[in-house]
């Protein structure tokens, strides 16, 4: 082994550890001394200052060690319990642990253990009850931990448990952090309270208080907003330095044809944001904003006000959906709109034919086409565009960045790019658009248009299934429909989660709740035909209740479906019901949607009840935000999109408030980070974002 002052962060901890610890922490992605470092506890915990059981006081939280000298399993009622004596010089320790059987390979006659819990007295006994444990080394015990002390809790395995790992980075931090390079210089960090890196790694493995837990988080929490936002005010800087959009003039004047074009007022909401799009679109930095407004906020005139604006200086624009079906709902809303006017505007998807397909390009390439509509992927691959001012980006509920379109805007100018509108539904919450989508300016539509009916939501157990599915058999008669979702297509296999099915449901409707009534289902199996055609029986009156999956979820647009019923509605995010349900509640009629469930934590009931309280998709996503955290919004494979291991961006907003002002003041200062001592900040923010915003090439 080489001697600590040989170490640097790189070193393989193979080379400072036992061949069987370096294979354990490399299961867990530790394999050398920074990893280790990085290896960040989940939490903290007290460790009290042990006593002598002797010692133990009723009420408190308590600490002791003793030998395990009986052990008894008791197998009755659900999990059955464990109960055990520990016994120490000075008296017996009674502990039970209730759904702790499996704890019995662990705790034997003639172990040592060391307790944590509240101590109880029942008669002359002293109790814990599900105390917390740790085993101890059976031939050189653990020294008494005299003071108590805050501990950390690492991410564990079952190779190797958090006690383990406590030891070996009490081993290597000493002589790793003296190796920590800080990327912050000095009179930065103190002007905002923050300790030095190596500071707040030393609080974070070995705190002194619990304050320091604290302090530490805060600082590296900070660090990974400001990497990601300088790394996104970089991207700004480049863009604006690097292209030009073609400025498109607006007057009072073309502001007035344009809106009399429209078959309604706008709302205040729809008038901020045309406002806001107006400004950007006048000059020549190109726009990239994202539009977001709730289901039926009525986006869709938005982005025909800014391709009417494009029109109106004589350039072209781009509609994109996410589905041909989309594409085809909004051509033929705007083509209603534009009815009698010159502007030009045509429908490009896969479903057109070769002829038509090469009129329509010729006629983008020539000008002579002012507005194209089609989907995402039509539009990126060969068409060329005479002078393509605008494009909007329709993502409707879906996450993340989507592959900005690479839209070509004129064939003579390389760096000629067009204004990037996306609209989306999805709704993201704010703080955390603010984050992954620090690039684009942000408008919301708020509030909806006047003359909706609220929807009213319950959520119900699955043992009162019976009056929601007796609500949606009285509207069937009334002449409304339906719909039914579920979250599987087919029933599990026997072990499997049991998760209702499409099948069973629409067995239960014919038979029980719905006999004679005209029920189809709808998933993602079946062919697009089967699927398209039983979508339009249902707009055509012709089938009562559809039972689906979550496919319905977009773009399903039937004024008379009136009522929604989820089944096992815990197993949806907040932001996904929130888009189901927006399938109803769409006509003058009121609408219902039940929420079936029996949740079984705390989390699960507090997500659905905010179902019942609100219809604001941004209020849902944030809430969702809270309660799931980001990993689970984004779901594990799209982890690279989840950039944050510490930071929290809802719980932590005044620190991204922090770091995005302070990141776009450096980047005002030093666009490129090129300056001596900002090199290690350089390095860093590269390694972390610089493949994701697509940095590569910088200075
Ligand atoms: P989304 O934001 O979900 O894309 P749409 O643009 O499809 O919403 O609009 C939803 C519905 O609201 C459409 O039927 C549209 O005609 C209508 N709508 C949009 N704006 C207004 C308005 N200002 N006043 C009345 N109805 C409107
Ligand atoms: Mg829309």
């Amino acid at each position: 082994m080489p001697k600590e002052r040989d170490i640097s962060l790189v070193t393989p901890l193979a080379e400072v550890l036992t061949p069987r610890q370096a294979a354990q922490l490399a299961e867990l992605g530790v394999t050398n001394v920074g990893r280790l470092v990085a290896h960040l506890p989940m939490r903290h915990e007290r460790l009290e200052a042990e006593s002598v059981i002797e010692n133990l006081k009723a009420g408190a939280i308590g600490t002791a060690r003793g030998e395990v000298t009986a052990v008894r399993p008791v197998r009755s009622g659900r999990g059955g319990r464990l109960e055990a004596v520990l016994m120490d010089e000075t008296g017996r320790l009674d502990v039970v642990w209730f759904n702790g059987l499996y704890l019995v390979e662990r705790v034997r006659p003639g172990v040592r253990l060391r307790v944590t819990g509240k101590v109880q007295t029942r008669g002359p006994q002293t109790q814990m009850i599900n105390p917390k444990i740790e085993v101890l080394n059976p031939i050189k015990d653990e020294p008494v931990e005299k003071d108590g002390r805050w501990r950390p809790v690492y991410p564990a395995s079952e190779e190797i448990n958090s006690a383990a790992i406590e030891k070996i980075v009490a081993k290597i931090l000493p002589g790793a952090l003296a190796l920590i390079e800080d990327h912050l210089p000095e009179a930065f960090r103190k002007e905002r309270d923050l300790p030095s890196l190596a500071e707040a790694y030393r609080m974070q493995h070995a705190p002194l208080t619990e304050h320091e837990t604290k302090v530490s988080r805060r600082r590296l929490a900070y660090d990974e907003f400001l990497l990601l936002q300088l790394g996104v005010a970089m991207k700004r800087a480049q863009l604006r330095e690097r292209s030009r959009a073609p400025a498109l003039g607006i007057s009072d004047e073309v502001d007035k044809r344009i809106r009399a074009r429209f078959p309604y007022t706008l709302t205040k909401g729809q008038d901020a944001v045309v406002k806001e799009i107006a400004a950007d679109l006048s000059t020549w930095i190109p726009t990239n904003r994202l539009v977001q407004g709730d289901v039926g906020s009525g986006k869709t005139v938005v982005a025909l006000y800014a391709m009417l604006m494009s029109a109106a200086s004589g350039h072209q624009s781009a509609l994109l959906a996410p589905t041909e079906l989309l594409a085809e709902q909004h051509f033929a809303n705007i083509t209603r709109m534009l009815e009698g006017s010159r502007v030009k505007v045509e429908l490009l998807t896969g479903g057109t034919p070769d002829k038509e397909r090469e009129r329509i390009v010729g006629g983008l390439a020539s000008g002579a086409i002012d507005i194209v509509i089609g989907t995402h992927a039509i539009l990126t691959e060969d068409v060329q565009f005479k002078s393509l001012a605008v494009a909007i980006i329709d993502e409707q509920h879906r996450f993340g960045v989507s592959q900005r379109a690479t839209l070509r805007t004129s064939a003579s100018d390389e760096r000629m790019t067009p204004h990037v509108l996306v609209m989306t539904a999805t709704p993201i919450p704010r703080s955390l658009a603010m984050t992954l989508f620090g690039d684009l300016d942000i408008s919301v539509i708020e509030g909806l248009p006047p003359g909706r009916t609220p929807i009213v939501t319950k959520v119900v157990s699955s043992h009162d299934r019976r009056a929601a599915y007796a609500e949606l058999r009285e509207r069937v008669e009334r002449g409304e429909q339906g719909y039914v979702v579920v979250p599987a297509i087919e029933p599990g296999k026997a072990g499997e989660q049991q998760l209702v099915d499409v099948g069973t449901v629409q067995r239960a409707l014919e038979d029980i709740y719905l006999p004679g009534k005209r029920v189809a289902t709808l998933h993602g199996q079946l062919k697009r035909d089967t699927r398209e055609a039983a979508m339009e029986r249902f707009r055509l009156g012709k089938i009562d209740v559809v039972v689906a999956t979550t496919v319905i979820e977009v773009g399903v647009d039937v004024a008379n479906a009136t009522i929604m019923i989820v089944e096992q509605a815990d197993r949806f995010g907040l932001a996904q019901l929130h888009q189901l349900r927006g399938r109803v509640g769409r006509g003058a009629k009121s609408s219902a949607c039940y929420l079936i469930a029996d949740p079984t934590t705390e989390g699960g009931e507090a997500r659905l009840s905010v179902m019942e309280r609100s219809t604001d998709g941004f209020e849902l996503a944030e809430k969702d935000l809270e309660i799931r955290g980001m990993g689970e919004l984004f779901g594990t494979k799209q982890a690279g999109m989840a950039p944050f291991k510490v930071a929290e961006p809802v719980r932590d907003r005044e620190l991204l408030n922090l770091a995005r002002r302070d990141a776009a003041a450096w980047i005002k200062a030093s666009a490129t980070l090129n300056k001596p001592e900002e090199l290690l900040l350089r390095k860093r923010l590269m390694k972390a974002h610089g493949k994701f915003l697509g940095l590569g090439d910088v200075g």
